[in-house]
């Protein structure tokens, strides 16, 4: 088997390098540095976003009729590999992972018209409406009514866990429209402005002390029928659509230059007579990342291929889902060991994208505490790994 970039591909990736060599600026690579949370933080994502978005590279997975770049599958791998080993900052998901792909799935033209655009171009930025406080694993026991009322819904309620709510202009979100026999009929998906009057969110802070997630208010909030994605109580097959792009997004190549981070920094690590990295124990759990990593890598190949055939990437994608997110943990458990003392300074300060503060130890131990305790949650978000599982019995081993 032959793994050599073929000439059109390395001459890609010596493109995509230059790119990235100006277009990352100092801010935006400490903005990437420094976060500690599973998603950027808005500032530094909206303006990578806006460059790439310049660029015409900003959503490499969508069909170029809808904006995407036209790139091969090959291309695609080597761009995010390029990104993460640039140690480029992240893009949030909701627009161009979740929203985008269900409305060009399930959207009217008039809707694809309006909004794909200004998914493509950052004017729209999307939060995810699905979980409520009695409804997560058992997603389709979701309460928030949304009775017709001429030609809008009126909506009373509350969201929970919601990502981002705080700096979203947008949500897509199912809500209850009618009490059927079974739970999954009766529930819409629709598309909502952040500012219609009636709507509150207030602020979770995670156990690291970040703000990432809210809870969401309803009370009489008006929504028109047109903003609505599918039939009505026909928004479970769209939600579900929806899910498998959400477990489906990999991120091997993020998980490789986390992996190389961790090398680099066990091998400035006195231990004894040498350092980290000639630890027995140590090694054997660094390669053992290493042999997963493989494995997600592979994984994520076939989601891409699904893809590239415009095909959705199926209940295989649950696979990705905690295969990638347990390997994320099992990272953060090195890095945290790796920086040993040094993560235990509290400095959630200079976490901020306009701290130029230098921190108490090495840079690299600043975020060491605050990923491990916010990667304890990528088991949770997006459906928990025993959820998955119960897919994957179902679903992909026909149990
Ligand atoms: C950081 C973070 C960000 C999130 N962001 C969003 C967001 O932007 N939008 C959104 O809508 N939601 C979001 N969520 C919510 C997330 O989707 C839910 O937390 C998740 O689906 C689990 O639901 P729950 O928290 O209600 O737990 P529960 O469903 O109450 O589960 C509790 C426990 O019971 C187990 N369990 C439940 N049912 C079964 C079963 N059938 N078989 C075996 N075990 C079971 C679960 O695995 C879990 O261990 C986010 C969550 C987190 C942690």
């Amino acid at each position: 088997m032959n793994l050599d970039l073929s000439e059109d591909d390395t001459r890609f990736r010596d493109q995509v390098r230059r790119f990235l060599d100006t277009a990352l600026d100092d801010d935006l690579r400490r903005g990437a540095e420094r976060c500690g949370s599973l998603f950027q933080d808005y500032a530094t994502n909206i303006r990578w976003h806006r460059i790439l978005y310049r660029q015409g590279w900003v959503a490499p997975a969508w069909p170029r009729r809808f904006g995407g770049p036209g790139w091969t599958l090959v291309q695609r791998y080597l761009f995010q590999a390029e990104c993460a080993a640039a140690g480029a900052p992240s893009l949030a998901p909701m627009g161009l992972g979740m929203c985008g792909p269900v409305l060009m799935g399930h959207g009217t033209a008039e809707q694809q018209e309006h909004y794909l655009p200004r998914i493509l171009s950052g004017e729209d930025y999307w939060c995810q409406g699905y979980s409520e406080p009695g409804a997560g694993s058992d997603l389709a026991g979701l309460n928030l009514r949304a009775e017709r009322d001429g030609d809008h819904y009126r909506l009373n309620g509350s969201k929970i866990w919601t990502t981002h709510a705080q700096h979203a202009n947008r949500m897509f979100l199912l809500v209850r429209t009618h009490a059927g026999d079974k739970p999954q009929q009766g529930i819409t998906f629709l598309l909502m402005d952040m500012d219609t009057p009636g709507i509150s969110v207030e602020p979770i802070i995670f156990s690291s002390g970040d703000h990432e997630v809210n809870t969401v208010y309803f009370e009489d909030v008006r929504v028109p029928v047109t903003q609505r994605v599918g039939a009505e109580n026909d928004g479970w097959t769209v939600a579900k659509y929806l899910l498998e792009f959400e477990r489906g997004g990999g991120g091997a190549a993020r998980l490789e230059a986390l992996l190389r981070r961790i090398r680099t920094m066990a091998a400035a690590t006195p231990n004894g007579a040498g350092t980290l990295l000639d630890d027995p124990d140590f090694r054997r759990r660094l390669d053992e990342a290493g042999i997963l990593l493989d494995g997600v890598r592979m994984s994520e190949f076939r989601i891409l291929s699904a893809l590239s055939r415009e095909q959705n990437p199926g209940p295989a994608s649950s696979v990705l889902k905690t295969r990638t997110g347990n390997l994320n943990q099992r990272l953060t458990e090195l890095a945290l060991e790796v920086a040993g003392l040094w993560a235990t300074p509290h400095q959630p300060e200079l976490r901020q994208p306009d701290s130029l503060e230098a921190p108490v130890g090495p840079e690299s131990a600043l975020t060491a505490s605050a990923r491990y305790l916010n990667a304890r949650a990528v088991s949770i978000a997006g459906g928990t790994d025993e959820v998955q599982r119960n897919i994957i019995a179902k679903l992909v081993l026909g149990l």
